[in-house]
């Protein structure tokens, strides 16, 4: 069995004023895993993200996760305003107390690795939707995290830069072996770039179904044209809407 980076024991989770958002979750993401959850909108799945950061704690059930780094990207790129892209990917660092000299190595690392050298000097309102979440990426990409949690990063860019930066994140999968948690509504970025697709019935949210993603890493965008593709999008689609009934 492979090290586990993140273990959801039945899981459950019911909010102070009665919202019952989770049920019995059980949840393995594996060293060397992606994982996506979609499910419909309200189902849990940003609490289940939540949970997996610490930031919140279940109300029954256990969550475990090893004490290494955690990256995490949100569904707005959340860049200080006032702060250069330099000095917004050293954010996390300054905070973990890192020593300057890693600090400036780990930034220039991270800030190549999502392709922003050249823009280190510029403020986040002088970058592109995409560019801002590149950006972001990086910040979590510099702490080198052991687990990586994207929660629905790329809905509100278009299409084709959400295609390019699925591109770009599997190949920092591939390069950087992270395990990562990818929730998602979109079936096809889902299958793109995750090892295992899990969905997710309406609230209280439980996991209804279960499919291997078999291609290999790193994606690239002719995966998307391939029938098996095409297929496996079919049948992870067909069950959400009867997990919908
Ligand atoms: P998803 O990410 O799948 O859209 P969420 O995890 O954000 O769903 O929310 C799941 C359910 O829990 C929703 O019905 C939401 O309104 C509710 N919820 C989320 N956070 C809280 C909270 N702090 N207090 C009460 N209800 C909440």
């Amino acid at each position: 069995m492979p090290e586990s980076a993140l273990e959801f024991a039945n899981v459950s989770m019911t909010f102070p004023d009665g919202t019952e958002a989770l049920e019995g979750i059980d949840l393995t993401v594996a060293a060397g895993e992606f994982v996506a959850i979609v499910g419909p909108s309200g189902c849990g799945k940003s609490t289940i993200l939540r949970l997996a950061s610490g930031l919140l704690e279940p109300s029954s059930g256990t969550v475990t996760r090893s004490d290494r780094s955690l990256g995490y990207v949100f569904q707005d790129a959340t860049l200080l305003p006032w702060r250069t892209v330099n000095r917004n990917i050293d954010l996390f660092l300054e905070l973990q107390g890192v020593a300057k000299s890693t600090m400036k190595a780990r930034s220039r690392t991270a800030l190549e690795l999502v392709r922003l050298d050249g823009f280190e000097k510029h403020l986040p309102n002088q970058l592109s939707g995409g560019m801002r979440m590149r950006a972001s990426v990086a910040r979590s990409l510099a702490l080198e995290p052991e687990l990586f949690l994207f929660d629905e990063p790329f809905g509100a860019l278009d299409e084709i830069t959400r295609q390019s930066l699925n591109g770009e994140i599997s190949r920092l999968f591939a390069d950087q072996h992270f395990a990562g948690l990818f929730i998602t509504h979109s079936i096809s970025e889902a299958t793109f770039l995750s090892t295992r697709v899990l969905v997710m019935s309406p609230r209280p949210g439980r996991l209804v179904a279960e499919f291997s993603v078999p291609f290999p890493q790193p994606r690239t965008d002719e995966l998307r044209f391939q029938p098996d593709f095409a297929s496996l999008c079919g049948e992870i689609s067909a069950q959400l809407k009867e997990s919908l009934r």
